[in-house]
């Protein structure tokens, strides 16, 4: 596992591509600056690391988009220490992303060697997720509630219910909902009844399934 002066100018170029994209906050393109990506894939795929596209790596597997991962987490307003739920580890880059912004993150994911392999593999980058969670993201995680923070990283055909009530107050839920392709959707709790919600841009996301595998 190897990271070099070479990645890092790769990176320093994807950061301007981001950027010009419209991603305007400094902390996520930080993280993104300092993040090996190639390191979350195949290495028969390292020339692909610093494209800003999404990969199809192992079996299901998916690395989303940099510009995805920074727009959902722009969108997110994570502040240092914050407490955030992340639903679909996958490669686990977005989890890595927002530990390397100072939150503590709870992360689920469905399918049991996407879990394994990646509850392994962060830890040895230096990326310590609180809680790494083996299942069901339409469920959220209620032993840790409520959050900061709730990030959904594949295509919610729909918004689950427990995924809002486990929202603090004054806590966001970033979440792409539609079927072929997908609304990026942020809920802010403003009561233990009252949610705003705001429709923004449009993006394709592998498909939020049920039941662990
Ligand atoms: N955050 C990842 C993106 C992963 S793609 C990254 O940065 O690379 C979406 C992930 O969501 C896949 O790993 C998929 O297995 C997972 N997923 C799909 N449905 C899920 C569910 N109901 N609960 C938890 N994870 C789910």
């Amino acid at each position: 596992m190897k990271d070099t002066p070479k990645h890092q100018g790769l990176r320093n170029q994807l950061i301007n591509t981001i950027a010009k994209k419209g991603i305007q906050s400094k902390e996520v393109l930080e993280a993104i600056r300092k993040i090996p990506r190639h390191l979350f894939m195949d290495s028969a795929l390292e020339s692909h690391a610093y494209v800003d596209k999404a990969f199809r790596i192992a079996a299901d597997q998916t690395i989303s988009q940099p510009y995805t991962v920074a727009y959902q987490t722009a969108l997110l307003e994570v502040s240092p220490n914050a407490k955030i739920l992340e639903v679909g580890t996958g490669s686990g880059y977005q989890t890595a992303v927002l530990i390397e912004m100072g939150a503590r993150v709870y992360t689920i994911e469905r399918q049991h060697e996407l879990f394994k392999n990646t509850k392994v593999f962060l830890p040895k980058l230096g990326y310590k997720p609180k809680f790494m969670s083996f299942g069901d993201g339409y469920k959220g995680l209620e032993e840790y509630a409520p959050y900061d923070g709730i990030i959904v990283t594949a295509g919610a055909p729909y918004v689950p219910k427990p995924l809002l009530s486990q929202l603090k107050i004054g806590g966001r839920l970033v979440i792409p909902v539609g079927k072929k392709t997908q609304t990026m959707y942020v809920y802010e709790r403003e009561s233990t009844t009252a949610f705003k919600k705001q429709a923004l841009g449009t993006f394709r996301f592998v498909p939020l399934l049920k039941k662990r595998v």
